[in-house]
């Protein structure tokens, strides 16, 4: 099997965490491990570091690191891609149109409002993994 790491952003935790951990459990992902926190300012530009040029960079970090959030480590066969198949595509609009049973469908907003994060590819999700679970091994 493989690990990805996910988020429940500040508009989805603690609102939809438990309908979100049901989802995850019936698509049949392991949850090796979980914890509640909120980002520091800075942990928040390490994770994101690839959007840097964005636009809608500074937003999206000073939002994320705003409130408590939920992250964990999934793991399933081929779960990078299975989280994302189930959080559905990153605009929730999109997501309602063309994915209606997707996480992001059912519980985000307009982006960066979108509940949920997910990994993108083994390699983001070692790194993601390795930042906010130290202890925890990332493959
Ligand atoms: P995530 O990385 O959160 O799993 P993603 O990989 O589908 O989402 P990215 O392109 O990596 O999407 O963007 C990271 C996050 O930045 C998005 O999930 C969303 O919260 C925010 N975001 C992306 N595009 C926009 C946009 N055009 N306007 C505002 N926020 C955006
Ligand atoms: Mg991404």
């Amino acid at each position: 099997p493989e690990r990805t790491l996910g988020l429940i952003k500040p508009d989805g935790y603690p609102v939809h965490k438990e309908d979100i951990f049901a989802r995850i459990k019936t698509a049949g992902f392991e949850v090796v491990c979980e914890k509640e926190f909120t980002f520091d300012r800075k942990v928040a530009e390490t994770f994101y570091q690839e959007h840097k040029e964005r636009p809608f960079y500074e937003e999206l970090v000073t939002w994320m690191s705003s409130a408590p959030i939920s992250a964990f480590v999934l793991e399933k066969v081929g779960a990078v891609r299975a989280w994302r198949d189930l959080m559905g595509p990153t605009n929730p609009q999109k997501a309602r149109e063309e994915a209606p049973d997707s996480l992001r469908a059912l519980f985000g907003s307009e982006a960066p409002r979108n509940a949920v994060h997910g990994s993108d590819s083994q390699q983001s999700a070692q790194r993601e993994i390795t930042l906010l679970f130290p202890d925890v091994s990332p493959v």
